[in-house]
């Protein structure tokens, strides 16, 4: 298939304009009470009755005339004849004439005649009167006709977006169907490779999240989102279903299939059966943006990565559809935070997404063009192609996705089943990456991770049987500024199937290993075991671990080993007990490593460091942990490293 080029790329002002002046509009539609919430109010409301609607009492006690108890005191209490009980919503008329009163409740109707409430605690009740011993003021304790909401008042206008104090207006008015402003979404997932969730993942699809992260940013913005699946990568498909929204829908969105691949066909189907606006806006993410027209109804294609399609929805799209839905003030949630670390910028206006933890801003997009996870992400900020680094401390801007609940702490280094207990017990919610030991070491370095959980076996006399954990790698690295607190320990060894015969590192020559990845604890504690096993037996090591089918392989997650030596793929791994016991297999311990934990000095006294230091040397912690994790005396010792 032909590769179509690009056309030029638009500027982002030219692609804002391009936006904002698509012709979408919305129906007024009348919707339930209980369902209108988040929607737009299509028409102005007028409240036709008082509220409340009569006057009432808003304290327990007897409605009086106020004129009958002005000369009374608590030593010269007046009495009042009793004509009997008005309960609230009780329609029983009373008429109070001079020397009377009856006795109300609070949202009582007040009866004619009476213009004042003695509260209950200024009398007391006699055989048919009562007796007050406190003079009240005319009006004193009722709530007059129309005091919350006047007959004829204009109570919410147009364009409100109904939250849940406008839904409670509307239902005191006795509003049961609200007119509200549908402008129809119509969203379109494009791809082969993909699975809606709720369904089997079968070898080489993924799920379809972008159906789902714009049909909630459409229902934030106010609008109707109306999913219609995914369409494979498939003209007469992709055509079938455009044709269908065209006919139902104000607004279309895709996601997929946009960029020059020969895979990619949206651009191309809106240039045969519609009109193409732009392809392509001159900003970081946003190459593989189509906008355009067909029989009149706009179309915008996202790009199919959803941290993309979700940054470049927020910034033209969200607007765009708040505006055409009245909603002047564009709201869109930003915060403000400073830059956690140094950021070097592509020279060309960029989105960038960002997580936000305690006021400090981290790029999520983590470097060489990896796809940025969605969930490592709380929203965007906008770097200008004129700014070349942002140096941490600068002041930014983050559009938020939403509204996220933010991390306490940023976690990065090796996988542990431990660090999830913490986050369970200290109630702290952690930001996680998991980048290995290695990883977890040159994050903190960069000041992008608050703490690291590390596992890095060096060869070391100092060591207990010639290993010592993590010091030596601070100590090669010059890490100052960091504190080590010793963690806890765990099992280490080789993962097999139950029927394996393996039963030690001897019985590998000629096994299948499936290695961990380099820069992994698992890795290079196996590789020191191995360095141990030869040692004084006039074993070559590289001829050793040569014999091992596999050696130089590396995946890089426990759970992936698990997964080749139960799948047959390989028929040993390296790792820590309890993924081995979750998986079913069997597991020959050879070592019992030191899971420790990395932290910036300068962030130690702060409460969330603290809550999880508290956590990790509390004694609940140690009796969940689980299988092959122990706590031990030197649990929560803090190493300073200088
Ligand atoms: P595309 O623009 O179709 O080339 O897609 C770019 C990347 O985003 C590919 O890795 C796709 O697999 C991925 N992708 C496309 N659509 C979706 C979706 N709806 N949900 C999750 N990932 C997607
Ligand atoms: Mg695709």
């Amino acid at each position: 298939m032909k590769r179509k080029e690009f056309r030029k790329l638009i500027s982002v002002e030219k692609a804002r304009e391009i936006i904002n002046n698509l012709q979408v509009f919305p129906r007024p539609e009348s919707l339930a009470l209980e369902n209108a919430y988040g929607e737009i109010l299509a028409g102005d409301i007028v409240t036709e009755i008082n509220v409340p609607p009569f006057p009432r009492a808003v304290m327990d006690g007897y409605a009086v005339r106020a004129e009958d108890t002005y000369a009374c005191s608590e030593t010269r209490p007046v009495e009042l004849k009793l004509l009997g009980n008005l309960p609230a919503g009780s329609d029983a008329k009373f008429k109070v004439s001079a020397g009377e009163a009856v006795e109300v409740s609070t949202g009582s109707p007040i009866p004619e005649g009476a213009n004042a409430v003695v509260m209950v605690e200024y009398s007391s009740e006699g055989d048919g009167t009562v007796s007050i011993y406190s003079p009240v003021t005319v009006g004193e304790n009722i709530m007059k006709a129309g005091s919350d909401i006047r007959k004829e008042e204009r109570v919410l206008r147009v364009g409100r977006k109904l939250g849940t104090r406008e839904i409670g207006v509307l239902a005191s008015i006795g509003k049961k169907d609200v007119p509200v402003l549908k402008l129809q979404v119509g969203i379109i997932s494009t791809g082969d490779e993909l699975v809606q969730p709720g369904e089997k993942l079968t070898s080489g699809k993924i799920y379809d999240a972008n159906s789902y992260t714009l049909h909630a940013g459409v229902h934030e913005c106010g609008a109707f989102p109306l999913l219609y699946g995914i369409v494979k990568d498939n003209e007469t498909a992709m055509k079938k279903t455009l044709e269908t929204a065209v006919s139902e829908c104000a607004l279309i969105l895709t996601s997929g299939s946009t960029s020059s691949g020969a895979g990619d066909i949206m651009y191309r189907l809106i240039d045969e059966i519609g009109e193409t606006l732009a392809h392509g806006i001159s900003i970081k993410p946003g190459k593989p943006v189509v906008i355009g027209i067909i029989q009149g109804v706009p179309i915008i294609g996202l790009p199919g990565n959803p941290t993309s399609a979700l940054m470049i929805f927020n910034e033209f799209v969200a607007p765009m559809l708040r505006k055409a839905l009245g909603e002047d003030k564009a709201l869109k949630k930003t915060e403000s935070g400073i830059m956690g670390t140094r950021f070097r910028s592509e020279g060309r206006q960029q989105l960038l997404p960002v997580g936000l933890i305690r006021g400090r801003v981290y790029p999520a997009d983590r470097g060489s063009g990896a796809i940025t996870s969605l969930s490592g992400a709380d929203g965007f900020i906008k770097i200008p192609s004129s700014t070349e680094f942002i140096e941490a401390g600068t002041p930014v801007e983050v559009t938020l996705f939403g509204e996220v609940e933010k991390p306490d702490l940023l976690i990065a280094g090796g996988f542990c089943p431990g660090l999830d207990l913490l986050e369970d017990l200290s109630g702290l919610y952690f930001r996680t990456l998991f980048t290995s030991s290695s990883g977890g070491f040159s994050a903190i370095a960069s000041n992008t991770a608050d703490i690291a959980g590390v596992n890095m076996p060096s060869s070391d006399p100092r060591g207990q049987d010639g290993i010592l954990y993590n010091v030596p790698t601070i100590e090669n690295m010059g890490l100052s500024g960091t504190v080590l607190v010793k963690g806890y320990r765990r099992e280490v060894g080789l993962i097999v199937r139950q029927d394996s015969l393996v039963s030690g590192i001897s019985d590998l020559p000629g096994k299948h290993l499936i290695n961990r990845n380099r820069g992994s604890g698992a890795r290079a504690l196996l590789d020191l075991k191995i360095a141990e096993f030869i040692a004084g037996k006039g074993i070559n090591k590289k001829e050793f671990t040569d014999s091992i089918p596999g050696y130089a392989s590396g995946v890089k997650s426990e759970v992936a080993v698990c997964e080749a030596v139960a799948s047959g793929k390989a028929e040993v791994g390296v790792g820590i007990r309890n993924c081995t016991e979750k998986n079913g297999l069997h597991f020959v311990k050879f070592a019992e490593e030191e899971y420790d934990f990395l932290i910036r000095k300068e962030i130690l006294e702060i409460s969330e460091v603290r809550k999880f230091l508290e956590t990790l040397t509390s004694t609940e912690f140690a009796s969940k942990l689980p299988s092959g994790l122990h706590v031990y005396e030197r649990t929560g010792e803090i190493i300073s490293v200088e």
